[in-house]
Parts: C-alpha cells; structure tokens; sequence
C-alpha cells in the first residue's frame, strides 16, 4: 500500500471517534518500535520527522526507513509527516521527497522561535496550503503558541504564555484552509511540562472544547501531549539519571480531547523516556556490555510497549483494516472539485 495521504486517516478517526497517536522518529529502531505497535494493535499510524530529525538522520535515510516500513507492513496505513515545518521551503522540501503531509508552523517566524503575527502566519500556512493540495498532501496549521523547545525548534517559556483565542482558530482555519489544526491549551514540548499534576488552571480543555464547538469538523491536533509517566522517569533515575520530577498531559485529559475533536496526538518524549531508560538499565547492571544490540533490543522493546499502550488509549487500535487507502492523486482530485472540503463549517457562538 502506497504512503497514505493523512487528511484521509484523520477523516477516517471522525468517522471512527478514535483519535490517532504520530509519532516522531530520527533513527531505524524508532520506526521499527513503531511498526510493530502498529501491527500488534492493528492500527494505522502517522510517523513524523521534525527539522532536527530529517538532519540527523538525513532525508534519503530517514525516507528509504519509512518506504521500508511501508513495503514491510502493507496491511497498516502509514501517513508520513513533516513535523514542525518552518518555513514554506521545509514543507516544500518534504512534499518533494514524498512526504503526505506537513506541519506549517506559522505560529512562529522562520527561525523557529520568535512568535508571528496572526497575518504572517496566515499568509505562510495559506502558501503551503496552495502548494500541497494540488499535490495531495495534507496541511496541518497552529494558532497560538506552545511552550517550550524540542529539537531547537520552540517560543520557549510556559504553555500559558499564548493560549490560542478561539475566535482567531475559526478566521485562521477559514483563510487558510489546513486540514488540521493545532492548538495551544497550556501544554509544552519536552519533558518538563507541569511542575504538578495539570488541573484546568494550566491545561486548558476548556479552551479546547469551545474551539470544538466552533469549529465542530475540524481536526484538532494536541501537541506535547507525552504524560511522561512516572515509572519511565524512576527506571531512568534509578540507574544514575538525574531527571527532576514533572508532570504530562494525563492520558485521560487527551481522550476527553479525542472526544471534542482531537484527531492527532503528538507523542515523542515518552519514547525518548522508555529508550534511555532501557539503555540505561543495561549499561548500569551490565557494565561488560558493549555491543549495542544488547542496549538497543530492549530500548526497541521499551518504546514498542509504550507506542501500542497509546494507541490502544487513543483508540486507534483495530482500525488499520477499516477502508481502502486512496492514492494521494486521488486526493488531490477531491481538493480540486470541493469533494475534499478546505472550507471549515463554522457554528454560532
Ligand atoms: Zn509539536
């Protein structure tokens, strides 16, 4: 099955009420973990590649993984996603290299970290818009901004600092017409991301819920949505890690998400939890140790247990059989004759 275009795995979780875990990788164990959850728990999947990721592991070896994956495991859908895109070039680059979707990240200027205006980042994602769908390929926009860095790429600083105004979602998914949109409740990138459990005060579902109501057929995308669980911290600590306590986005904050429109739910910092402290764990009690399938065999197995729990909570699980993948040259037909619609349905207030 060819690479699957990602508005039609979103549109098929709408249909389904599930929501669909993506899940960032940079190297071959990574997508390896991956696709084995994925067949454990019949579940199509979104792999995603940040900047950071297409550098390290460069863009020929990080595709040719995937094509692998695709050819390996015909029976589960895989999109493939540029995550973070931050400038119309970067998304230009990866719809080049075959990508079926991309992440325009207007919400901050090129260099990845000085927040936008609203005009800017209308007019940005409105290219890659133009762009990509005569070509098939997903958009997916933000609006508001994220706390946090990952990967070099983030305003910094706390969730709070720019929670997405709905009225703003409703005029940014009009003018630009993204298939997906992701919004800024209060959570950030990496693992520090509440200094205790999140109550409403810091993490906005309230938020999330009016935009939904506005915007009910929109796909909504939850970002920094790791819970970074509490045993993963322990197994890294307890083999000489040195991480400080912090908190997640629970996982049920995310299925009531998934149950006002959340579709996509990027997870990347929990698997980074469960490798290193996998690899910790052998190298702290076998310090013989030195061929590194002895560490990266259960660093696999530790982020495969982690992926499959996700997409078992999110609902994904069981749905890779349920339609027929459509060539993304079909989808680009439907955007051309409206059957795709870019035109959000907007509801009063
Ligand atoms: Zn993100």
């Amino acid at each position: 099955m060819p690479l699957v275009s990602m508005r039609q795995l979103l549109d098929e979780a709408a249909k389904g009420g599930y929501g669909v875990g993506a899940f960032n990788v940079n190297d071959m164990e990574q997508i390896q973990a991956i696709m084995e959850a994925a067949k454990q728990t019949n579940s199509p999947v979104i792999i995603q590649a940040s900047r950071g990721a297409r550098q390290f592991a460069q863009d020929k070896f990080l595709f040719h993984l995937i094509l692998a994956a695709n050819e390996l495991y015909p029976e589960i859908p895989i999109a493939m996603h540029q995550d973070h895109g931050n400038s119309f070039e970067t998304c230009k680059s990866a719809i080049e290299l075959g990508y079926t979707s991309v992440m325009m990240d207007g919400s901050l200027k090129e260099d990845g970290k000085t927040p936008s205006t609203f005009e800017e980042n209308v007019e940005v994602t409105r290219r890659v818009v133009e762009f990509a769908h005569p070509r098939g390929v997903t958009v997916e926009g933000e609006i508001g901004v994220l706390g946090g860095v990952e990967d070099g790429h983030g305003a910094g600083g706390s969730g709070l600092d720019h929670i997405t105004d709905p009225d703003q979602a409703v005029e940014f998914a009009e003018r630009t017409g993204v298939d997906a949109l992701a919004i800024a409740i209060g959570t950030s990138h990496g693992a520090y991301k509440f200094t205790k459990k999140p109550d409403g005060s810091v993490l906005k579902m309230d938020v999330l819920i009016a935009i939904h109501k506005r915007l009910p057929h929109t796909h909504l995308v939850m970002h920094g949505s790791s819970s970074v669980p509490k045993d993963l911290q322990d197994i890294i600590n307890q083999y000489g890690g040195k991480l400080k306590e912090t908190w997640g986005v629970p996982v049920e904050e995310i299925q009531l998400g998934i149950r006002n429109g959340v579709r996509k739910v990027n997870v990347d910092t929990d698997n980074r939890l469960a490798i290193t402290g996998a690899i910790r764990k052998v190298l702290w009690t076998q310090p013989e140790k030195f061929d590194p399938r002895d560490y990266m065999k259960p660093a696999r197995e530790a982020m495969q247990k982690v992926v499959a729990q996700r997409m078992t909570e999110f609902g994904q699980a069981g749905h890779a059989g349920d339609y027929k993948p459509i060539p993304i040259t079909e989808i680009a037909k439907g955007y051309a004759d409206g059957s795709l619609a870019t035109r959000p349905l907007v509801a009063a207030k």
